[in-house]
């Protein structure tokens, strides 16, 4: 017998039959002697809905307001599921993220659970309750409704396992894993059977859409073992867990991933003088203007000069690009150039950490396939180069296939 914390997205709940179909798994895994802690998204499309009805009466909405009318997405879902449970003769009770007693920080949208009191669920649950929490939902210290940033159902799931020590938290969502690189692209991608908290987080934040980035962390920071599965079909899906563990699996690949990323914008200022503080006065206006920059290359010319590049997400272009030409008049810069049509591809695997040569490899399969590399970037864990757009297909299958991904 385990306690399992499940998690089930929108789409995953977004009908009413969809609905009975969760309360049935749910009911499979309480009869198997499981104790049951079911959070629920909101039907898909519904987050969107609200939020667009929102926008219908300000733009300017207040976080506080825009958060109350957010979190009534997952209370219908409550609401829906635990009477479904009833229908099947289970005691189950809903709970929103204030009556679980997850306590935020008071950044609305964008909140931060603080502290999760158990003790009523853990109750309920020694009573043999199956327990459907809201996700994405909590409450700040003067109880105003927060709300954890879109697709923050994950970090609810993740959150109440490791309160509740959990044996594993299961992510249901519309893909049955986490898989070698998105399939849409490369149709030979292969599910991977477990993946470190490492891996995913960088996966994660390079481009993969596949949980919360916090979600992760959250289960990083408190070992809480991580499965993503189908919703849908039957499979065991992928587990995320710490390093030890997937080495037991003796799934030893040199990579675990691909990752890529469609959002990127390069902008390069030539000819500034190579100084101490230029650095500083190029990026300093960018971050003032809340824009995050992403990689960074200065290279020092022979004569003094220097030049500088730097990317940041495709939709804050413009503004950087008008905040870097100011700075190059100020610099007296040759010139400033810009490229929007370019995409970042990252190889991800903690088996880079023992194995040299891999960045090697990477640049040998990309030019053999007439690819140039723009720009690049490595960690202990992943390596990323920044290509033209038209060529990240190429670039994805090419790497897919030079690193043996599809292979068992
Ligand atoms: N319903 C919220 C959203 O759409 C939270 C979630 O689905 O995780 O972002
Ligand atoms: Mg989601």
């Amino acid at each position: 017998m385990a306690l399992l914390v499940q998690k089930y997205g929108g789409t995953s709940v977004g009908s009413i039959e969809r609905i009975e179909a969760v309360a049935d798994k749910v009911v499979a895994y309480k009869d198997q002697g499981n104790d049951m802690v079911i959070v629920v998204s909101a039907m898909s499309g519904e987050t969107n809905r609200l939020v667009a009805l929102a926008q219908e009466i300000s733009p300017q909405a207040s976080g506080r307001e825009l958060d109350v009318l957010m979190t009534t997405g997952e209370q219908v879902t409550i609401a829906l599921l635990a009477m479904a449970l009833e229908k099947r003769g289970y005691a189950a009770k809903s709970y929103t993220g204030g009556q679980a007693k997850i306590v935020t920080d008071n950044n609305h949208n964008k909140a931060r659970i603080k502290s999760i009191d158990h003790q009523n669920i853990q109750r309920d649950l020694d009573a043999g309750r199956i327990i459907v929490v809201a996700g994405f939902q909590g409450v700040d210290e003067e109880s105003n409704i927060t709300t954890l940033g879109r697709g923050g159902s994950d970090t609810t799931g993740v959150a109440l396992a490791a309160a509740l020590k959990a044996d594993e938290c299961q992510i249901f969502t519309d893909v049955d894993g986490v898989y070698t690189t998105d399939p849409r692209v490369e149709p030979e991608a292969r599910r991977l059977i477990t993946i470190t908290y490492e891996e995913m987080l960088e996966m994660a934040s390079l481009g993969s859409k596949v949980l919360q980035i916090r979600a992760v962390e959250f289960a990083q920071k408190y070992a809480v073992p991580l499965r993503v599965l189908s919703s849908f079909e039957e499979g065991e899906g992928t587990l995320i867990t710490t390093d030890y563990e997937t080495d037991k699996t003796m799934e030893q690949a040199l990579i675990s991933g691909i990752a890529f990323n469609r959002d990127e914008a390069q902008l390069t200022i030539n000819g500034v003088s190579d100084t101490p503080g230029v650095a500083y006065q190029i990026l300093g206006p960018i971050s003032d203007a809340n824009i995050e920059v992403d990689m960074i290359l200065q290279n020092v010319g022979a004569d003094g000069s220097t030049d500088f590049t730097f990317t940041v997400h495709r939709n804050d272009y413009e503004t950087a690009m008008a905040s870097l030409e100011k700075t190059a008049n100020q610099l007296k810069a040759r010139e400033v150039r810009g490229n929007n049509r370019i995409v970042k591809i990252s190889l991800v695997g903690v088996g880079m950490r023992s194995h040299a040569g891999i960045a090697s490899r990477m640049f040998e399969i990309l030019a053999r396939e007439g690819i140039n590399i723009l720009m690049i970037s490595t960690s202990e864990i992943k390596i990323s180069v920044l290509v033209d757009e038209k060529y990240l297909e190429l670039g994805v299958r090419a790497l897919h296939e030079g690193f043996d991904l599809k292979s068992e």
